[in-house]
């Protein structure tokens, strides 16, 4: 029986915390009572927490997905402070290592084996893993699962395959992306079944967020460093501005290091452990820097480039203030800044009057009559549409005009690179996960799992449609061989399938 406050001890015993923060004992009951578990919680609001105690409590070990060896080190140290209950295996962990470490999992005393992403596509990796039959698989960043989101990593799709190949066990999801795609992304692709959702506020009181214009940006953000007592980041989008901000700021009596994915890994690492560690109170960097980064005093973050989305902009300037003392967000923009983001707003949004003419014109070209379906293929040109529009006509205005048509289920576009191929599972789910557990077939294993990944239930449904060169892409086999293992599995009466 599990009282709450077992919990509490449970807490006090592994972390030495004398409470629970806003969300975590949910979570962590919600987990105990075997629900797979969506929890979406603002950087810093303690996430690792909530899959860690389950995990330490569990007779079996678990696996937890992490994708950034720095971090996944990080938390391992932490959690073994005087004993073994935490390891890693990444890329660069010996085989006799992994041997050690799966073995120890195997027999409960390592609780939780964090694994980076990438070694779930080592087949021998995922093979020995096996043998772990582990309690809970926890993904860790779960955004990055998502191409909606700002760090997709494709070996996150591996992840709801390995699930089923390690013995199907529950799977949670953390993160702090919060746009509903990303949600419904995370849901669909690891297969969580009828999940707990948590989703918490993310409000941040102690931060002020600030907006100024300059007319030079490595001299606006040296005035900010100036007047900031303490730990800074600065962000800016390309690696050559981090230069150049970072050697003015030093040139200038304000000592800074500086971070991109162009420096190497020692470089990077040295960079990173002088601001950890307080050395150096400002790093100057590309948004390469910072997930996973807990440093609770960083007193502000600074853009000197706008963020490509809100979303982004939310995590980089979660980073200030994790010590609940008060934090600036300082968004340093020019004219220039300022006419990109219009641009974008612009193309993503076209006007109604422009998507209406859009559709009379294309309903025109193809002399579908006004209240009727046209049921041919209306093959346009650029040049029609420039014949119409002018040539100032914007492409990417276009496309999104067009998308918004699509959506509006108002017409289907056909192009040599999108839709031609459909196909419908005509057998239940659970069939068709025995039948890529066990068919010898590679190609038609990996055929079904990236029509499942892709669209999930609905390819049980209906029909589903796809381009046949990207889906034999995803699924890592050569469109023929695509084309042959779904005309197979025809035959088999497995699936419907319509070229
Ligand atoms: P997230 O992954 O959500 O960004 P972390 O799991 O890295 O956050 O936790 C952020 C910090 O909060 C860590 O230093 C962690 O030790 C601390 N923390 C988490 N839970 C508690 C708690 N219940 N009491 C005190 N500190 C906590
Ligand atoms: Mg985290």
């Amino acid at each position: 029986m599990r009282t709450s406050d077992d919990l509490l001890k449970a807490l006090d015993r592994w972390f030495g915390f004398s409470s629970f923060r806003e969300g975590q004992r949910e979570i962590v009951e919600a987990i105990l009572d075997r629900r797979e578990v969506l929890a979406v919680l603002p950087t810093g609001a303690g996430k690792s927490l909530c899959y860690q105690l389950p995990a330490l409590t569990a007779e079996r070990a678990s696996i937890v997905v992490s994708p950034l060896i720095a971090l996944m080190r990080d938390q391992v140290d932490r959690l073994n402070d005087g004993r073994e209950v935490a390891a890693a295996v990444d890329a660069s962990t010996s085989r006799r290592e992994t041997d050690r470490v799966l073995r120890l999992a195997t027999d409960g005393e390592i609780k939780l084996l964090y694994v980076a992403p990438e070694r779930l596509e080592n087949v021998a990796f995922v093979a020995r893993a096996k043998t772990v039959a582990p309690a809970y698989v926890f993904v860790d960043e779960a955004h990055c699962i998502s191409e909606w989101g700002h760090d997709f990593r494709p070996s996150y799709r591996r992840i709801r395959q390995f699930v089923d190949e390690v013995g199907a066990p529950r799977v949670s999801a953390f993160t702090a992306t919060a746009t509903p795609e990303v949600r419904r992304d995370v849901v669909k692709q690891l297969e969580l079944e009828n999940p707990a959702v948590f989703v918490q506020g993310f409000e941040r009181p102690n931060l002020a967020l600030n907006v100024v214009f300059a007319r030079n940006k490595p001299e606006k953000v040296l005035e900010l460093a100036r007047s900031i007592n303490g730990a800074t980041i600065v962000y800016a989008g390309t690696r050559r501005l981090v230069e150049e901000i970072a050697e003015r700021l030093s040139l200038r009596g304000v000592d800074a290091v500086y971070y991109h994915a162009g420096l190497d890994h020692e470089a990077r690492r040295r960079s990173q452990e002088a601001f950890l560690g307080g050395a150096i109170d400002v790093v100057v960097a590309t948004n390469a820097f910072g997930m996973g980064v807990d440093k609770r005093d960083v007193r502000a973050v600074i853009h000197a480039t706008m963020p490509g989305a809100v979303e982004n902009y939310y995590q980089e300037i979660g980073r200030a203030g994790r010590d609940g003392e008060p934090a600036d967000a300082w968004l340093v923009y020019d004219d220039a800044d300022e006419r990109l983001a219009r641009f974008f707003i612009d193309a993503n949004h076209p006007d109604r009057p422009f998507v209406r003419a859009l559709y009379d014109a294309l309903a025109n070209y193809g002399s579908v009559p006004l209240g009727e379906r046209g049921d041919g293929d209306i093959p346009v040109s650029s040049e029609y549409l420039e014949a119409v529009f002018g040539e100032r006509l914007n492409k990417a205005v276009v496309e999104s005009a067009v998308g918004a048509l699509e959506d509006a289920g108002r017409f289907a576009v056909l192009s040599d690179r999108r839709r031609k191929h459909a196909a419908r599972f005509l057998v239940s789910k659970e069939r068709l996960r025995a039948f890529v557990k066990t068919t010898r077939d590679d190609v038609k294993a990996a055929s079904v799992v990236a029509v499942m990944r892709e669209f999930g239930g609905a390819a049980l449904s209906s029909f589903v449609s796809f381009d046949l060169e990207r889906m034999a892409t995803k699924a890592g086999v050569r469109a023929k061989d695509f084309e042959e293992a779904m005309a197979a599995l025809e035959r088999a009466g497995f699936v419907a399938y319509r070229k």
